[in-house]
């Protein structure tokens, strides 16, 4: 085992992780990783029933729950939905929030996506672990943490629905096999109890789980595995390029 064995996952809102990336967190857990989870907005907008302040407490608790599947820690980073920006403010956020965590590797939105606080939050961890080594990089957090000492490797996990909004299928490199890993996957999305509710309401079926499913078994497809879950890698100038995770998960893990 390395030194550092802390995996980081940032997603824009509570359950992006848990889509697209659970079931990859929990085969790095089960072979001793330790799972940081930090969620940029709050999830307040995701009710049509209650208030900002009640969805805010009803998401951090569902978020919490999903986290203890993991054995992760959580840190919500208090932004709210639909207004994430690229701003100096936030960009120090969430370079500092990397800073503490110190990953070695990390996964977030991918570059282009259905809605855009997803698409500034791939570009904010971008940012940010580029920002976290450099030591002139000052966050003005009350309780800096050091710089890290390097770029951690970084993986963008698919896009929702493996496409573009053009709908386009966007390819993806890196596969990574959750054929044993779904009904977990069922289990930890089943924690956003009021976003599943509120999609059964709508819908009269339970989309929420569906979606998932439906996402993995179209990632299995290109892959040849049954239930898959996809990414793209980081591997412009300055980032570690080699495919750590096919290291680490051997099998489980095909590169195209
Ligand atoms: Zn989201």
């Amino acid at each position: 085992m390395r030194a550092n064995n802390r995996v980081l996952a940032i997603g824009a809102h509570p359950d992006d992780i848990e889509f697209m990336c659970s079931g990859t967190l929990k085969l790095l857990r089960d072979k001793g990783y330790r799972i940081y989870m930090g969620i940029v907005a709050k999830g307040d907008c995701g009710s049509a029933e209650y208030s900002l302040e009640e969805t805010t407490r009803i998401r951090r608790v569902e978020a919490e729950e999903a986290a203890k599947m993991l054995d992760a820690e959580l840190n919500i980073l208090g932004e709210s939905d639909l207004r994430i920006f690229m701003d100096d403010r936030t960009k120090m956020k969430v370079t500092e929030f990397i800073r503490k965590v110190d990953p070695h590797i990390v996964f977030t939105h991918p570059r282009n996506d259905y809605m855009i606080d997803h698409e500034v939050t791939s570009m904010l961890v971008r940012h940010g672990c580029f920002a976290a080594p450099i030591p002139n990089y000052i966050t003005f957090d009350p309780d800096p943490a050091k710089p890290i000492e390097k770029i951690p490797y970084l993986y963008y996990f698919a896009p929702f629905d493996g496409m573009d909004i053009y709908g386009n299928t966007v390819p993806q490199s890196i596969y990574v096999n959750v054929s044993d890993l779904i009904d977990f996957k069922s289990k930890i999305l089943a924690c956003h109890k009021s976003q599943r509710n509120w999609l059964l309401k709508q819908h009269g079926m339970d989309m929420y789980i569906e979606n998932m499913k439906r996402m993995c078994r179209l990632f299995g497809q290109q892959s040849g595995f049954e239930y898959a879950e996809a990414f793209v890698q980081h591997r412009g100038n300055a980032y570690p390029a080699d495919n750590i995770l096919k290291g680490i998960l051997k099998d489980y893990v095909l590169e195209k």
